[in-house]
Formats: structure tokens, sequence, C-alpha cells
């Protein structure tokens, strides 16, 4: 049996110089499996237009070794019965909230970091539950880094669950989208926003997520539904703000993902070269034909459209969001139309956080009804996700990929809510589900 290092190292994670104290395998809580072979009925490799029938995998040391109608089966190799499923790469959400509860957003202000980072701890391995193997945060309300942290203890191996990718904070404007200060009084005078005017103060910002080791930049360029003061339909930073957030994060290496609204607000966010635009709720032809052009992912969070359908419905939406979202909420859909039928690169994301995480896996279904193929709904979860995080090694499978997989009943491009089934989920090797409800790690 090979050492665990294998399986944490996969994928040029940080280590964190760990590798002396870990678990042998089989001893502790993880279930470190040197081989396998998976034998699946059928296989979504997380590009082709079409399913494979039955494939063998050979996963071994956190990796795809190899990938056929029939494989090698090295001595000792577990082979898992996956006969009766399909099986696809690991799910990839760029749009998580792990530390942040809509449900209760007075909390964001009465938490201790630390709190925030274990209950963010305990939704991330829920969620690698449902197949979501990485997960992009994009924001916490926190003084400090909570969700760096977890992503350090994660990515390290210091605790199990899914791969995490992070922005800090979300950069905005006074009064913007990520300012909760007309929301709560913040306890002991700590500030939970990022808030900054002017350039010179978002340097600073951009500066300040960079030295503490966030992955992605997040800014809001347009107002949200949820927060008070602001409005989606209009633009909040001047192109000069917009301006000194990319190139400040270009110059530090640093994609930016930025939440948007109004179709002005997209264009503005494409012409400074943004990798994702968040939402893009009222994104209009003009914005996606510009997306589609420069290469700009649209992350059109459509579930989310739904859950806010329902709570108007229900009489639950919160009462700033009320008018915004009866004003605004044909208007997205259509919207989400468009995005569907263009040429644009859409990435599945869900804002899980400011809805159930329960609920995220529901994305697939939600962008198939807006008009996405099935097929391409599976890629937006997938390769496209895993491209926009720029990182080959996942969201496809292909020998030396990381062994990130996961596998449901019946065929997802005949039926997309299958993919609301899984019960089998592997990250880097270790198998965290089963289909027989015992999970590998757990
Ligand atoms: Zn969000």
């Amino acid at each position: 049996m090979t050492a665990p290092a294998v399986s944490a190292g996969a994928g040029g994670e940080r280590r964190g110089g760990l590798e002396d104290d870990w678990p042998a395998p089989g001893a502790g809580k993880f279930r470190w499996v040197s081989a396998s072979v998976l034998v699946c009925g059928a296989v979504f490799d997380g590009i082709s237009e079409e399913l494979r029938g039955r494939t063998e995998i050979l996963v071994r040391d956190g990796l795809i070794a190899e990938i056929g109608r029939s494989v090698d089966r090295p001595d000792g190799a577990e082979v898992i019965d996956l006969a009766e499923r399909t099986v696809a790469p690991g799910f990839i959400d760029t749009h998580v909230h792990l530390t942040m509860d809509a449900s209760n957003l007075a909390q964001q202000t009465l938490e201790s970091s630390a709190a925030k980072a274990l209950k963010g701890l305990s939704l991330a391995r829920e969620y690698l539950r449902y197949g979501f193997t990485t997960l992009r945060d994009l924001g916490s309300m926190d003084p400090e880094f909570p969700t760096i942290d977890l992503r350090n203890a994660l990515n390290a191996g210091l605790v199990e669950g899914p791969r995490l990718v992070v922005a800090g904070h979300i950069i905005s404007a006074s009064a913007g989208h990520g300012d909760l200060r007309g929301f709560y009084g913040s306890r002991w005078d700590l500030p939970v926003s990022a808030v900054a005017d002017g350039t010179r103060e978002i340097r600073r910002l951009v500066r300040r997520e960079h030295a503490y080791g966030a992955d992605w930049i997040k800014t809001a360029n347009a107002g949200g539904y949820f927060s008070v003061g602001d409005d989606p339909a209009r633009p909040s930073w001047l192109d000069e703000e917009m301006d000194v957030v990319c190139s400040t994060a270009r110059r530090l290496g640093m994609p930016v993902a930025v939440h948007t609204g109004a179709a002005e607000a997209c264009k503005q966010a494409i012409r400074y070269s943004v990798r994702s635009l968040e939402h893009a709720y009222l994104i209009d032809e003009e914005a996606i034909d510009m997306a589609a052009r420069a290469g700009t992912y649209i992350v059109p969070t459509m579930q989310m459209t739904q859950e806010d359908l329902g709570q108007l419905k229900a009489g639950t939406l919160p009462d700033q969001a009320v008018w915004k979202f009866r004003r605004d909420s044909r208007r997205i859909l259509d919207a989400q139309r468009l995005v569907a039928s263009s040429q644009a690169k859409i990435a599945l994301g869900t804002d899980c956080g400011m809805f159930p995480f329960s609920h995220g896996i529901r994305e697939f279904q939600a962008m198939v009804g807006a008009g996405l193929s099935p097929i391409r709904a599976l890629r937006a979860g997938t390769s496209v996700a895993a491209e926009l995080l720029g990182r080959e090694d996942i969201g496809v499978l292909k020998p030396n990929a990381c062994a990130d997989l996961v596998a449901m009943p019946g065929n997802p491009a005949d039926d997309i809510t299958v993919t609301a089934q899984v019960d089998f989920v592997m990250r880097a090797g270790a198998v965290h589900r089963r289909p027989d409800g015992n999970s590998g790690g757990r």
C-alpha cells in the first residue's frame, strides 16, 4: 500500500509539511486505497457529446491511471461495481458561500471566524456527498479569512472534504452589494464588509486579499437582491474603480470574479477582462456576444432564481429583495434563456449559502430548464468549471487526471434529474460515498 501522500498530493495542492504525521493506510478515519478498479455501466468523460458504454477505470495513487473496455487489475486493487450506473467527473460548484447563511443574516456579524470555518467545514463535507468534489467559495462576511483557513486545512488533508478554491471577501463600494453595515451593527466593532471607495482604498483591499492567500478576487460591480440600499439594475463601480480592481489583481496574478447584474455592468466587467460574470442577472444579447468573443465565463446561478421565486410566492423573501425581485424576475428568466441559447462559456455555480446546500444539486435541472442541453449542463459542472478555475487535472476523466468521480443510476444525458441521485463519490482516489450507504471515509 502506498502512503496517503499520493491522494493529497494530486493536483499540486499545498501539503503543509504534514507528511510524517499522516495516518497509515486503513488506520484512523481516512480510508486510503492504493488502487481500485471501477466497473462502470456508462461514462460521461466531462467533454464528449455521447456517453461511453461499459468502461473500466483504474485508479491508482489518487489519479486515474487507465480508462478502457478492460483495464489492468493490480494485486490488492479493490473492484467497485458501478455496472448499473453512469460515472462522471466529480461535480464542481464555482459559486458557494460556505460561511454565509442567508436564513440568518444576523449571524454574519455575530459569529467568530472560527465558528464560521467549522460550520463551513460541515457544509462542505455534506455537499461532497451530493457529488461536488471541488468548490470555489466566493466570499465570507468576516473581519478575518475563515474560508482561507478552511481551504488550507482541507487541501493539506488535516480535515476531509472537497477541494476548495477561495476568494476571501467581496470587495464592494459603500452601500454596495458587499456592504453589510446597513444591515446589522458589527460585534466588537469588527468590520465584516470589505468596503472601499476610490482607487487607493480599492488597491489596498485587493493587495490585502492577496497577502492573506486568496486564490481569486471577488468584487461586485452592481447591486444585489438580498442586500440593502443597492440595486442590481445599477452599476456600482466607476470605470476607474473597476479598472483598479482588475489591474491590481492582474498584477498579482489573481483572476477576478464579479457579482454583476445590469447589462451595462456586465459589459464593464468584460471590458476590464474579469474571468467570470457571476449571476449576470440582467445581461443582454450584446453583452453575451461580448462575453463569448472575449472568452469570459458566465456563472448564471439559475437555481437561485427558482429559490427566490419560491420565496416570493411563499411570502418569505426578505423585504429588501421583494421590490427588486418582483420588478426583475421575468427579465432574469429571459436573460437566462438568452445565455442558454448562446455560444458563451457557461460554468455551474449555485450561490449556496444564500439558499440551502441541499438544493445546490438542482442547478443541473435549472440549467436544462432554461434551455441548456443536458450534456452542456454536465460540461458546465465538470470540464467548463475546471477550465474556469484553470485546472486541467479535474473535471475530465482521462489518464493522469485527479480521481474525482461520481456515479448515478440512469442516464443523465437523457434525464438530468439523475444528477440529484449520485450515490458514489470519490475524491482523489478516496471513496466518500458508496451505493449501499456505507460511506468510505466517514
Ligand atoms: Zn454569491
